[in-house]
């Protein structure tokens, strides 16, 4: 369990939360792989013109042995396993969508993987549930932390807080 990394988890098909849920349970199952934190569930306006439908969003803090690469690997599996297709619209619905937002203070920009993930800094949806539970972590390349990146972001798109069980 050498690195610690945060998970951004989303859906907006079928049932959301549940989904979120589940995708968050199959992470802890992965080898080498256990959850720490998880935020709470936020319903979020969608971003981008692909669709009109409400996320429900969230991230979670894992501890893992894998690789960064390895991690995403198993990140689509679950996608797939969940019952995920490829689509060719950006930001079409999904019925569940993680992203590796940091991976340690790792900075990689690969063909297939870029940490940090490049657009969570501008997202509203993905900064307050991290600030839940990360508020101090740094950017390793912008420098900020996570709660002044939420201060400062310009997204205006809706954010809020469900009521916890
Ligand atoms: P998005 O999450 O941007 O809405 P997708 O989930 O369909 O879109 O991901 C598109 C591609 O993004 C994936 O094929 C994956 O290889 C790539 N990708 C690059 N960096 C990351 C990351 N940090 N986390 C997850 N996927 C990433
Ligand atoms: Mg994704």
């Amino acid at each position: 369990m050498r690195h610690r990394a945060y998970i951004g988890v989303g859906s907006n098909q079928g049932n959301k939360e549940e989904n979120c849920r589940r995708a968050v349970r199959e992470v802890g199952r992965m080898p080498r792989t256990r959850v720490r934190q998880v935020s709470a569930w936020f319903v979020t306006e969608p971003w981008g013109a692909a669709s009109t439908e409400w996320y429900v969003n969230g991230v979670a803090e894992v501890e893992t042995g894998l690789d960064p690469g390895i991690l995403l690997k198993h990140c689509q599996d679950v996608e797939r396993e969940m019952g995920r297709r490829p689509s060719p619209v950006r930001w079409a619905d999904r019925v569940i969508d993680l992203d590796i937002l940091f991976f340690d203070d790792m900075v990689l920009e690969g063909p297939e993987l870029i940490i940090p993930h490049p657009e969570l800094h501008r997202r509203r949806f993905v900064l307050a549930p991290l600030c839940e539970i990360a508020p101090d972590l740094r950017h390793p390349l912008l420098g900020s932390g996570v709660r002044e990146m939420l201060d400062q972001v310009e997204d205006n798109g809706r954010v809020r807080e469900m009521a916890s069980p």
